[in-house]
């Protein structure tokens, strides 16, 4: 069960409200938003029966909501989410594009790459600095250096920028560099992670889990939604299967069941789920097809000699010319790009 506060509901009223659940045999999850704070109440919801908590002072509504994940679902709100980061809207009926490299590599790359997705029509800009690679020995990215860098671009071309964050050490830097930020699929139930970035005002890019179901996808996405940030973007990025001839299976239903059991904007990366810079056309087209918000795409000035994801990113060309067809679809649709 969830209960929304009143904005003006006062520290008496509220601590009232929770010593009568408490004294119910519940437990009560606080969650304090930025405009109101909602009570989530955890336990034998049947025990409540019989408790007038509706009719309460400080209360403005109280939902039961079935699904284990309570916040971040449809039946908590039934309007979709739209997440606004510097006026370019998430969430919409604007279809909004994430581009950019894999990593960031050099100043130089960056800027060019930055300057061509934004001529295309890319309203986001994308670049890791710290990168989770398979192996150890491979390029981790520039750290520091490169939120630099990032920084540097979202000033000069006015583009709010997205980043991944791996580690809580890291917390401060990246949230001083970045306008979204990016909690990776290998993180996906990095809990402790998850939990730091719920306290921040920042938006949250979540990427789906290698292996993670759709339920456990939106848990992960609550456990950000319960520290009281609701400002999530989930991201489908293709999940493991047997096959073996793209680098993971892009899920694309899972968009459709996202949109019917969450509020939140969801975006599909195509880059990641296929691996192959000929196979993200098709993907991004379909992604929007079927009805998601927005796309995050790599993009890389000169691929053969990329750092990191090399063989899925495109050049700048290739992605302007996606970019028109995108449009096409996105009208096709009912949507604006
Ligand atoms: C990325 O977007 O840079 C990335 C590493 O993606 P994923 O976490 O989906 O593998
Ligand atoms: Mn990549």
């Amino acid at each position: 069960m969830i209960i929304v506060l009143r904005p003006d509901a006062t520290k008496e009223q509220i601590d009232h409200l929770i010593e009568k659940i408490k004294d119910l045999g519940l437990s009560v999850h606080i969650s304090k938003g930025k405009e109101r704070t909602i009570m989530g109440v955890i336990g034998d919801e049947s025990l409540l029966e019989g408790a007038p908590l509706a009719v309460l002072p400080g209360v403005e509504n109280v939902m039961p909501i079935l699904k284990p994940y309570k916040l971040v679902s449809r039946e908590f709100r039934k309007e979709d989410t739209v997440i606004e980061v510097d006026g370019v809207k998430i969430g919409g009926k604007e279809i909004q594009v994430i581009a950019g490299p894999c990593s960031i590599e050099t100043r130089e790359l960056l800027f060019d790459a930055a300057k061509k997705v934004k001529r295309a029509g890319a309203r986001l800009l994308r670049g890791g600095a710290f990168k989770p690679r398979t192996s150890p020995y491979a390029f981790q990215g520039l750290g520091e250096e490169g939120l630099k860098y990032l920084a540097e671009a979202r000033k000069k071309t006015g583009m709010p920028v997205v980043t991944e964050l791996m580690d809580p050490r890291d917390i401060d830097i990246i949230y001083e560099n970045t306008d979204i930020i990016q909690i990776g699929a290998r993180n996906m139930q990095n809990f402790r992670l998850l939990t730091e970035v719920g306290k921040l005002d920042k938006p949250v890019l979540l990427k789906r889990g290698l292996s993670a179901t759709i339920k456990e996808f939106l848990m992960s996405a609550e456990y950000i939604a319960a520290e009281g940030n609701h400002k999530i973007i989930l991201c489908e990025r293709g999940i493991r299967t047997f096959e073996t001839a793209v680098r993971n299976t892009l899920d694309l239903s899972a968009v459709p069941v996202l949109k019917e059991e969450t509020h939140l904007p969801v975006i599909v990366d195509p880059s990641h789920a296929v691996g192959r810079w000929d196979l993200v056309a098709p993907l991004a087209k379909a992604a929007i097809a079927v009805g998601a918000d927005g796309l995050m795409i790599e993009v890389h000035s000169d691929p053969e000699n990329a750092l990191c994801d090399g063989a899925q990113s495109l050049k700048p060309d290739k992605f302007a010319s996606l970019m028109k067809e995108l449009k096409k679809v996105a009208e096709a649709i009912g949507r604006t790009m």
